[in-house]
């Protein structure tokens, strides 16, 4: 038995994800390239790899890791390379994507012996939560002005559009994509690739995934340009869980839980986006699940158990894939979980451990 706390990474889970994937690559001609900064546990890129055809990074340590773990088409993208990164950048990329025209000019030089792209903002976006929208007001993420744009032209193969968040609507999409195409149509025709950036949820189920690689496949014709995605949520979604363990219980008015992980130091979207955590049970006997963290909002949600919960109860907390690993921090100290992959055979694999060392080893 492995001790709990633990991330659960379930292959066959990931093997469906991943079959779908390919539809959507055979379908449409695009390639997919895994964001990192979703999720970046590699010890399960074997299993990827052969379904994507690579990384795209949001900082020089994702792309040195894409590089070395994933293999295949890396690709470069930061908000802002510092001069001292840029050498080292261009040594692991296929292709660097900059934010701005400024960075473009900047490290034209250093960046000329590879492909290069620039983000282009559509000033529209998906995303109705502001911390997530790259369209908010005066965005710092890409460039929106075409008549700038048409000036470093000559410098650019690509543009990389990120503007999707868990969009599970493929005729928003659709219309979405026509506004590109209509506003900046002249740009895309002088163009090689266009990245669609992520967030396009066709994982999802019932997602029209072959009217989504028709409509993609009509994009990239019209344009003549070889379109990428950059799948992170998409990639892994449902594919990993975190296990925890009742270590109290407790009655101030509901019925409490205390469990051997936190929501901000183990799912710390839930907090960011104040979303519940997914825990799949059902039964008369409601149970406020809480995080052993002392703050006072460490709190995974309220659940419906078949049984009242006991002391060294397991419960499995799903959606701990995306967003989560890659967030996962020491606040309050407490025991990190560990990363445990479930092998199509059913067999479960530790992958990492983490341990005393690694939490002092984090702060001096
Ligand atoms: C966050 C991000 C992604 C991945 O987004 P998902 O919603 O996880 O698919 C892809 N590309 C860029 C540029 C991003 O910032």
């Amino acid at each position: 038995m492995i001790q709990t706390p633990f991330y659960l990474i379930d292959r066959a889970k990931l093997a469906r994800n991943m079959a779908l994937m390919d539809q959507l690559r055979h379908g449409s001609g695009a390639k997919t390239l895994l964001a990192l900064k979703c999720f970046a546990t590699w010890p399960v890129f074997d299993q990827m790899r052969d379904h994507m055809d690579g990384t795209t990074s949001s900082s020089l340590y994702e792309l040195k890791l894409g590089a070395e773990k994933f293999g295949k088409e890396t690709h470069a993208y930061s908000v802002a390379w510092a001069d001292h990164e840029i050498a080292e950048a261009v040594g692991y990329a296929d292709k660097i994507i900059f934010n701005s025209i400024g960075q473009l000019e900047r490290f034209d030089n250093q960046s000329a012996s590879i492909n290069r792209g620039l983000r282009l903002n559509p000033r529209f976006s998906t995303s109705g939560f502001d911390l997530a929208d790259p369209a908010r007001p005066f965005s710092r993420l890409g460039e929106w002005d075409a008549g700038k744009i048409e000036g470093v032209m000559d410098r650019i193969s690509g543009f990389m559009i990120h503007y999707n968040c868990e969009n599970a609507d493929f005729d928003l999409f659709d219309r979405q994509l026509g506004r590109i195409e209509d506003e900046f149509g002249p740009l895309l025709k002088r163009l090689k690739w266009v990245s669609l950036g992520g967030g396009i949820h066709f994982t999802g189920d019932g997602y029209p995934i072959d009217r989504l690689a028709a409509r993609l496949r009509a994009f990239s014709d019209r344009f003549g340009v070889q379109v990428y995605l950059e799948p992170g949520e998409a990639a892994i979604t449902g594919a990993a869980s975190l296990e925890v363990t009742v270590l109290d219980t407790l009655n101030n008015g509901k019925d409490l839980a205390i469990v051997d992980a936190s929501v901000e130091a183990h799912m710390l979207d839930l907090l960011i986006y104040r979303i519940p955590a997914r825990i799949e049970t059902s039964g008369p006997h409601p149970w406020m699940i809480c995080g052993k963290s002392c703050l006072a909002g460490d709190v995974f949600g309220e659940f419906d158990f078949a049984k009242p919960l006991q002391v060294g109860d397991r419960i499995s907390i799903a959606d701990a894939a995306g967003y989560t690993m890659v967030k996962k921090n020491w606040f309050n100290g407490v025991r990190m979980p560990g990363i445990v992959v479930k092998e199509l055979d059913g067999s479960l694999t530790l992958a990492r451990e983490f341990g005393y060392a690694d939490f002092i080893g984090n702060l001096g």
